[in-house]
């Protein structure tokens, strides 16, 4: 193995950081061999701090209006072949209420950039939803808003945000997004979230188009800077309705080997074996888990609606990716020696 690649996981195993021309070295000279050690580091540092258990988060897509257009999105605005929907207040408490009697303490709330996400219909949502289950955590992920917004969001029970950084550099990020959004505006959130006290969780496209290995250490270097509670990343997967149909797909293999070295970076992190991960190889979530992940995200959105929310091409929703096949994907993990466990799943201290 490259003695020069070994000493820098060395160093990243002890100081937790690396400078972004190291990560790019490390990325352009990984081989099969250095991405085993290197997985092996990743758990043996995960397995000291949630032991072999892994969380679980039920995914609500609580709807697909959005009134961004990014390039890589599926359900980008100007996509008029998605077939757009909205469930009701009602209809995403049923599906906390048979999320929690399948074990979930964690319900997550996304959807697109919708005006009718208005801050009194979520605020609402949240006091019911914290009214009837207090012992669970609130995870919301409905993009860029106001500080105020999310003051009044973290006020009415919300306890987690995601929203991914998308790539920390901003020339890329405007290659990727329509002028009207903004690098700074996405850094300006993640700022006001964690100020807020949430659990923030920032992230990022792995292979998306035109993405270098200098952005990818870009990225790295930005987490270790931000410090997030929580980091999602997954393969970029081409959707046919968007500018981006013809590219290709980023791999299985090189977000595993990023897995393990955000777990490096920050040992406690909650990372997730994402549904992208799962959707380019049909054990993406396994080698996620086994690169150092230890929370999975199954879809708890009605049936009906599911391939509606569809990012990218062949998204999966059943399955194992379903909340309701929890005990298969219960057994999967047992498999490969893991334990989901109901539990809240926050971030250990
Ligand atoms: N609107 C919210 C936001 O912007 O954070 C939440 C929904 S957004 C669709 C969730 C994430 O999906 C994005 O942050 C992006 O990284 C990911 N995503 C979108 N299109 C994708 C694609 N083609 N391949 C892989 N991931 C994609």
């Amino acid at each position: 193995m490259n003695a020069e690649a070994l000493s820098l996981i060395d160093k990243l195993s002890i100081e937790h950081r690396l400078s972004a021309e190291e990560y790019e070295f490390l990325i352009l000279n990984r081989t099969a061999d250095l991405s085993k050690l290197l997985a092996q580091r990743a758990c043996e540092v995960r397995n000291r701090i949630y032991g072999n258990t892994v969380f679980i988060r039920g995914l609500i897509e609580i709807g697909n209006f959005c009134k961004n257009d990014c390039l890589y999105c599926g359900i980008r605005r100007s996509n008029r072949n998605c077939m757009r929907y909205r469930l009701t207040d009602d209809e995403i408490m049923d599906c906390c209420h048979e999320g929690y009697a399948l074990g979930f303490r964690t319900f997550v709330l996304q959807g697109g950039e919708d005006a009718q996400n208005s801050d009194e219909r979520i605020c609402a949502l949240l006091r019911r939803i914290k009214a009837a289950y207090p012992d669970c955590a609130v995870t919301l992920s409905l993009g860029e808003r106001s500080y105020d917004s999310y003051a009044a969001l973290r006020q009415a029970g919300a306890d987690r945000y995601l929203l991914r950084h998308e790539t920390a550099v901003k020339s890329y990020y405007e290659f990727l997004h329509p002028k009207e959004m903004q690098f700074e505006n996405r850094v300006r959130c993640l700022k006001d979230l964690k100020q807020l006290g949430y659990q923030v969780g920032c992230g990022f496209m792995v292979g998306a188009p035109d993405q270098t290995v200098r952005h990818i250490a870009s990225d790295l270097v930005f987490v270790q800077e931000f410090q997030p509670q929580m980091c999602g990343i997954g393969p970029f997967i081409p959707h046919k309705d968007t500018c981006f149909a013809e590219r290709a797909a980023g791999s299985a293999e090189l977000t595993c080997f990023l897995l393990s070295i955000l777990r490096l970076i920050k040992p406690n992190i909650l990372l997730p074996a994402t549904t992208a991960l799962g959707s380019i190889a049909s054990d993406g979530r396994e080698r996620g888990i086994l690169s150092g992940a230890n929370v999975v995200m199954p879809n708890l959105s009605p049936s009906a609606v599911r391939k509606k929310y569809m990012l990218y091409d062949n998204k999966i929703s059943d399955g194992e990716e379903s909340a309701q096949c929890i005990d298969a994907l219960k057994q999967r993990m047992k498999t490969i020696g893991y334990e989901i466990v109901t539990d809240r799943g926050d971030i250990k201290l």
